[in-house]
């Protein structure tokens, strides 16, 4: 069986860089052709030199130069759509909205997307689901609880109508149990440390305010087709139980390893089969609980912001996304407090102006209107 062709959006980020682990681990299995980074480029430059790649997308211009000159024989271009046009898969590791480009191209170009960017799907969801019916195109969700999801919906063969709901877990993040009053003067140290999962600052963050598990509410939505009244969140400290699917006939069915991020990628690159290397295993000598309580809504606003924009629909989950990323930025630089993160995003969803998006562009502007709102709340 020849290599199967991998490219990486995003290769110098924690999704990226555990992808080429899992590539490690697998020798033979796969070939890079492709990588992309937004300006890090002494990292890419690191990666390309090791794994000869095709191509090397560098978004920056000015890094793009350092890597041209350090990679002589290596084409390197500045447009992350690049990245499908030789791959078999693409694993889509894009922090934020700057991840769109990436799945909208390899939907379009009919080959397999391992999606670790949820904001793509969050804010473009009208837009990214026509492209899904290109021939070969396919999602297989790397974010852990829709990867669950995705495994344990194998257990049907009638598909997503024998599907009575989707249940979600989420750690609860650093700050579960606490209550607003507490949470009035958290740090961004504190919010950055999350407790069984480790990741970027931006969806760190967003675990601290549970708006992350917001988002991928809309994000199972857009996923498996499955109504808002039919997903719901289950706080799992533990984060071992990654997502479960309720059936019709009462039948739960989840998904349980070890916090690790390689067995999700993993799964998205060798799908329809399982990899040979285990990640994640449970010791089940050590394993003596699992834990299940409801979410504090009251304290945690953002998991219901981002319900609320996911039944509005539209361009409403890009304003959310956007104002998010905004609001989480400005928290990180020092010029927020945590407890005002919402407020930002909600603030800014009042002013929604209801607009249906038909193309990238309607995306793109309702993006910039939610960004320039947001900052305009932030002023
Ligand atoms: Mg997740």
């Amino acid at each position: 069986m020849s290599a199967v062709r991998v490219a990486i959006a995003g290769s110098s980020g924690s999704i990226g860089t555990q992808t080429l682990q899992v590539i490690d681990d697998a020798p033979g299995a796969f070939e890079i052709v492709a990588l992309g980074v937004g300006s890090s480029a002494d990292v890419v430059i690191e990666q390309a030199k090791r794994y000869r790649p095709e191509v090397v997308v560098v978004v920056d211009g000015v890094a793009r130069r350092e890597v041209a000159a350090a990679l002589p024989g290596i084409e390197v271009v500045g447009e992350l759509e690049h990245v499908a046009e030789v791959a078999d898969v693409v694993v889509n590791g894009v922090v934020g909205f700057a991840g769109l480009v990436v799945t909208t191209s390899t939907l379009a170009a009919g080959k397999r997307l391992a999606l670790a960017n949820k904001e793509s799907l969050i804010a473009a969801g009208p837009v990214v689901q026509p492209l899904r019916q290109t021939p070969g195109a396919e999602i297989v969700p790397v974010d852990s609880e829709h990867c669950a999801i995705h495994q344990c919906l194998r257990a049907t063969n009638g598909g997503i109508t024998e599907v009575s709901r989707l249940l979600l877990t989420a750690s609860g993040g650093p700050f579960r149990g606490k209550s607003a009053d507490e949470l009035r003067t958290v740090t961004v140290a504190e919010a950055l440390k999350h407790p069984t999962w480790s990741m970027g600052p931006k969806i760190t963050i967003d675990s601290s305010t549970l708006m992350n598990k917001g988002l991928e509410v809309i994000e199972a939505h857009e996923l498996f087709g499955v109504g808002y009244d039919a997903i719901d969140v289950v706080v799992h400290p533990q984060s071992i139980v990654h997502s479960m699917v309720e059936f019709n006939d009462g039948a739960v069915i989840a998904q349980l390893s070890m916090p690790d991020m390689r067995l999700p990628i993993a799964y998205a690159l060798e799908y329809p089969f399982r990899g040979v290397v285990s990640y994640g295993g449970i010791d089940w000598t050590t394993l003596s609980r699992l834990d299940f309580a409801t979410p504090d809504r009251a304290t945690f606003r953002c998991l219901d912001l981002a319900y609320a924009a996911g039944r509005v629909g539209g361009t409403a989950p890009a304003w959310l996304s956007a104002a998010n990323e905004v609001a989480v930025e400005a928290f990180l630089a020092g010029r927020i407090a945590w407890s005002d993160i919402a407020g930002v995003i909600d603030a800014a969803l009042q002013q929604h102006d209801g607009a249906t998006p038909t193309n990238v562009d309607d995306i793109l502007e309702a993006d910039a209107a939610a960004r320039r709102i947001a900052q305009g709340v932030l002023q």
